[in-house]
């Protein structure tokens, strides 16, 4: 079976894991990034970038992905193709294990596993992915200026995400399946007191409707959870905001995770419960989950393992004098 050795093991090839590489292997840490079954990470899943900085005209997510992939090879970054099955925290060099058997060991590891929004799971939903249904409005709300659009869910998320609508939209309406919210009151006494955002209460999406050539959603059938009445709301843009999945469930029993399922790090750093082990990224950030901050930490997380593994050879050094 293949062994790979490394000093810097990233976990992830999104903007998180990509940045640590860049900066691990400008710092000469030869780091070896192992991709995962998305090489590129989310952004590869959408189509224009718009608020990343440094571009003036939209660029698309996977051509972002490709230039940053192609920046961390051009300084030395190496990639397997790979997805780790399992984690061995308990001595060091640390050792992951691949799904296709391949054994990593590594001085430090950057996860950069990131998240993954949820989503409803109707066929429909799919279907207008990118023709109108959303899981990010900071992301594509933009795309919607002056048009009707409507946030699914209840917590602090789906609340922010329908005051940041305003910004574009003076129509914008939150559905819910209960008849109150869980985010906080804070966020539920501005959203209540905006005048551009109605709640519709007790309802749920019976279905994403389809209209027009080229095709782009013209409204959402949703259902009372009550009576199970259908009712049409016209919108343009529907954002589900029902939460997301941390993809942290290898690191379970083995690294520190908040209630949330995130890995937990110390305030301001990037430093993880298992010294030596370093998380960046969507898979520790449930707040502001965009590329750039995604990318900031992945930096933190290299200046991070960088000191670790300084800190780590003086010691050594000093012990064989
Ligand atoms: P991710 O991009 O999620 O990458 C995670 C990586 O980890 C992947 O490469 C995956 O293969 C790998 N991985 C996971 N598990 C394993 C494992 N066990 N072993 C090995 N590898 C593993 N943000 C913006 O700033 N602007 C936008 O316009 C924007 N648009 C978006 C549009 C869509 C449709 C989506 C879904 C998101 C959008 N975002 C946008 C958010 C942005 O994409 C994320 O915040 C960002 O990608 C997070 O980066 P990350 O590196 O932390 O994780
Ligand atoms: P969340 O708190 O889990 O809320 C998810 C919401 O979606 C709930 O209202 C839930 O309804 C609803 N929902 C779940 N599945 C659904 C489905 N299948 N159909 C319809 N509705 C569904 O998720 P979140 O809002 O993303 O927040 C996640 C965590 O991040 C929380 O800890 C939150 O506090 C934190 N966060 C904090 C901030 C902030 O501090 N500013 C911002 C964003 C997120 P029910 O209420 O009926 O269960």
């Amino acid at each position: 079976m293949k062994t790979v050795s490394t000093r810097l093991l990233v976990l992830g090839s999104g903007p998180a894991g990509l940045t640590a590489a860049i900066y691990a292997a400008r710092a000469g840490m030869s780091p070896v990034v192992v991709q995962g079954i998305q090489p590129g990470g989310q952004l590869t899943t959408t189509t224009d970038v718009e608020n990343y900085p440094g571009f003036r005209d939209v660029i698309q997510g996977p051509w972002l992905m490709e230039e940053m992939q192609a920046q961390a090879e051009h300084v030395g970054t190496r990639f397997e193709w790979d997805h780790i099955s399992d984690v061995d925290f308990s001595r060091r060099p640390f050792v992951l294990t691949g799904d296709g058997g391949t054994t990593y060991t590594c001085d430090t590891l950057v996860i950069a596993t990131g998240a993954q929004a949820k989503w409803l799971g109707l066929p429909s939903e799919e279907h207008m992915k990118g023709k109108g249904a959303s899981a990010c409005a900071t992301c594509d709300g933009f795309f919607y200026r002056g048009k009707k659009v409507a946030v699914i869910g209840g917590g602090n998320t789906a609340v922010e995400e329908a005051l940041y609508l305003t910004n574009h939209s003076h129509d914008v309406t939150l559905i819910h399946r209960r008849d109150s919210l869980r985010a906080e009151k804070i966020l539920q006494d501005r959203l209540f007191a905006h005048p551009g955002i109605k709640v519709i209460w007790h309802s749920e999406v019976a279905e994403f409707v389809a209209g027009g050539t080229p095709e782009a959603l013209v409204g959402l059938d949703l259902r009372d959870v009550r009576t199970g009445a259908i009712s049409r709301l016209d919108v343009e843009g529907a954002f589900v905001a029902i939460g997301h999945h941390p993809a942290t469930e290898l690191f379970k029993g083995k690294l520190e995770l908040d209630s949330d399922g995130y890995i937990a790090v110390e305030t301001g750093s990037t430093r993880t419960s298992v010294e030596g082990v370093f998380a960046c990224g969507d898979v520790m950030d449930k707040l502001y989950r965009q590329a750039v901050t995604a990318a900031g930490t992945g930096c933190m997380a290299a200046l991070d393992a960088e000191r670790f593994l300084a800190e780590q050879e003086f010691e050594a050094l000093q012990a064989a004098e």
